[in-house]
């Protein structure tokens, strides 16, 4: 038998070892191994977890997307960027007016549905958000429906690279602001738009007026115009017609305005009856004198209203643009200025703005200020003209006429003030305390002169307070406190302001008839009244015009009027008072044509109380004598 040797003996210990020490390794590597794949399995688990709930996120997020998309009522779209297909929800294509079938998925089903005008910003915007100049996408532009309508919309989107790095995906909403767009031009249309008549108004005009001043300063011999305009008399429309019928006569004249300038110039209304004009490029200041002409000439030509045919002049003021001009508001104050002084010499008519005006404009001011305080600090006068009768020489009564005693500029006759005060509303107490200092002095001298035909007392009355709602009452006060006897005093109104006025004057005249108040017209003959017309008016005397006595020595025609209207009057058994006689002659050809009353320099101007007075003690006034001074 084979005895093993120590050497096969360790050898098999040696191997033993070898392949425990390989098996415990192998065991140890197992171990590893599998902990290895169980932390990567759970690793992946978790990760796919995670991925699960990324994904139900995803999805739940897209779902919320969609509902919000839904109820905020957008449409959304999906557009793939390598084949030009694009999906449209259904609610983009019914915001439309399309069906679900009835639109095809072409990126141009888009594209040729939006407005001309808005195309090439759509465009642009996407390329920049493509190009990512914009980290969003948004555009509003309008699109066409279905009908042919545009509505305006608002596009938001974004676009999404694929694997490669480039963007294969645009995707958004879409949503309808049509009713917010027209909100919004709503808004800017009222805020530079006149609601009336739909002009432009003072703002929008400004800014117009500031374009021109810009380019005025591009281009120096760059001329423009600015007329400002004032209708003549709306307000006895609005108040004899009422506001309705003055608002449609005002979007009347706002489109006969517009028919009459160029579709460059700009025509705004600033509220009541101004309208402002801007005349663009013009060669000299006569193209905006020619413009003004052809207004006041078309502007005469009736209103036909629903229910009226209104007639109605305009007053117009200019400027034109010069380098001293800095601001819009410069130029308009001064065209305002000049239509001031328009109106100043007559209405219906324009001016161009002069530098005087404006110094004319501080002295109005000033005086406007004095005005205010001249009745408390008790600086105005009634002078007294006494009125005679041709046939006796006896003054037969008095005309008031107010006088200001200016503390810096002395004495101011009424047509330096009255103006100024009709327009401020201060005439109605000017008048008040007129009326009633008049009808004192009356009483005073009735007493002191007692007479079988007691003196009667005439004031001038303004239509501006003719039309104050109290008119009536305050004269009842007046005649209350005063204690004077209505049949001596005459309220003179000018033929004018009943012919303007007519409906309602004429009802006055009526009150104060009924008052027992005589009536006057004042500067008869400068109106053109038809003699029908004056025969239905409760008129006492008839007050021919100064400038009708001024002829009636030169020219026969003149005589002929003035005989005419003593021979209606004396038929419908009114008095004529012949006004501004000043020479003797004139007064010897008016007792020829048998007129009964006269008043004049030739026999008095109007003087104060005192000297009035000094009149009545010489009892009557005697021909060929300048009886008193100036
Ligand atoms: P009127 O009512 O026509 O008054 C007559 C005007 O002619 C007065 O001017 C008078 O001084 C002037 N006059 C009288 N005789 C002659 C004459 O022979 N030659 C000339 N050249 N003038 C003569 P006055 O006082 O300056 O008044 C002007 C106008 O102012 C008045 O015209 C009247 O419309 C208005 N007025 C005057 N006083 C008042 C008043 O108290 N209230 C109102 N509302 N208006 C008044
Ligand atoms: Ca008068
Ligand atoms: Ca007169």
């Amino acid at each position: 038998m084979i005895k093993p040797s120590i050497y096969d003996e360790s050898m098999f210990f040696y191997l033993l070892l070898i392949s425990t020490t390989l098996l415990f390794y192998a065991i140890l590597l197992l171990i590893r191994y599998r902990r290895e794949i169980e932390r990567k399995s759970n690793e992946l688990a978790i990760a796919n977890e995670q991925m699960q709930l990324e994904i139900s996120e995803r999805i739940r997020a897209e779902e919320r997307y969609a509902l919000a998309a839904r109820g905020a009522n957008d449409g959304l779209w999906d557009w793939n960027l390598k084949t030009n297909k694009i999906y449209f929800s259904s609610r983009w294509k019914s915001m439309i007016g399309f069906r679900d079938d009835e639109l095809g998925d072409s990126i141009n089903e888009w594209f040729n549905r939006v407005y001309p005008d808005d195309i090439q910003k759509f465009k642009k915007d996407i390329t920049d958000h493509l190009n990512g100049r914009i980290p969003h996408f948004e555009n509003e532009h309008r699109l066409l429906n279905k009908y042919g309508d545009y509505l305006w919309v608002l596009s938001r989107g974004l676009a999404v690279k694929n694997d490669e790095g480039i963007y294969a995906r645009m995707a958004g909403s879409l949503t309808d602001i049509t009713g917010h767009k027209q909100a919004e031009e709503k808004l800017i249309q009222n805020a530079f738009y006149d609601t009336l008549t739909g002009l432009p108004n003072r703002a929008l005009f400004i800014d117009r007026l500031q374009m021109s001043f810009a380019h005025r300063k591009r281009h120096k011999d760059y001329l423009f115009a600015v007329l400002f305009l004032d209708l003549d008399r709306f307000k006895n429309i609005n108040d004899s017609f009422g506001h309705i019928i003055g608002d449609e006569l005002l979007i009347l004249v706002g489109e006969r305005l517009k028919s009459l300038v160029r579709p460059d110039d700009t025509i705004a209304r600033f509220g009541g009856d101004e309208f402002v004009m801007l005349i663009e490029d013009i060669k000299e200041v006569g193209d905006a004198t020619q413009i003004a002409e052809r207004i006041n000439r078309e502007l005469v030509e009736p209103f036909h209203l629903k229910h009226h045919k209104l007639y109605i002049n305009v007053t117009i003021g200019i400027t034109v643009s010069n380098p001293e001009y800095q601001q819009p508001e410069e130029i308009l104050r001064d065209a305002d200025t000049a239509m001031y002084n328009a109106k100043l010499r007559g209405k219906a008519c324009y001016l161009i703005f002069d530098k005087n005006m404006h110094i004319n404009a501080m002295e109005l001011l000033e005086l406007e200020i004095d005005l205010r305080h001249a009745l408390e600090r008790k600086e105005f006068l009634v002078y007294y003209q006494p009125i005679i009768s041709l046939e006796s020489r006896d003054i037969i009564g008095f005309e008031a006429l107010v006088r200001w005693n200016h503390p810096k500029r002395g004495i101011l006759l009424p047509m330096e003030f009255i103006p100024l005060a009709e327009e401020t509303g201060l005439i109605v107490s000017l008048s008040l305390w007129i009326i009633s200092e008049a009808c004192q002095q009356i009483l005073i001298w009735q007493e002191q002169f007692p007479s079988d035909s007691p003196l009667i007392m005439s004031v001038n009355v303004s239509a501006k307070h003719l039309a104050h709602k109290d008119f009536i009452s305050q004269i009842k006060n007046i005649l209350k406190e005063t204690g004077v006897d209505p049949n001596h005093l005459a309220f003179e109104i000018t033929e004018n302001n009943i012919l303007e006025n007519s409906e309602y004057i004429v009802s006055l005249m009526s009150q104060l008839r009924a008052l027992n108040i005589k009536i006057n017209i004042d500067d008869f003959g400068t109106g053109y009244s038809s003699l029908s017309y004056l025969s239905q008016l409760p008129i006492h005397t008839l007050k021919i015009d100064k400038s009708f006595i001024d002829r009636i020595s030169r020219n026969g025609n003149d005589a002929e009027i003035v005989q005419s209207i003593i021979n209606m009057a004396h038929n419908m058994k009114i008095n004529v008072v012949a006004e501004g006689v000043e020479k003797a002659e004139q007064m010897r050809k008016l007792e020829g044509l048998q007129c009964q009353y006269a008043q004049g320099f030739f026999f008095s101007y109007p003087v104060n109380s005192n000297e009035a007075e000094k009149l009545l003690a010489n009892k009557n006034i005697h021909d060929n004598k300048l009886i008193t001074k100036r």
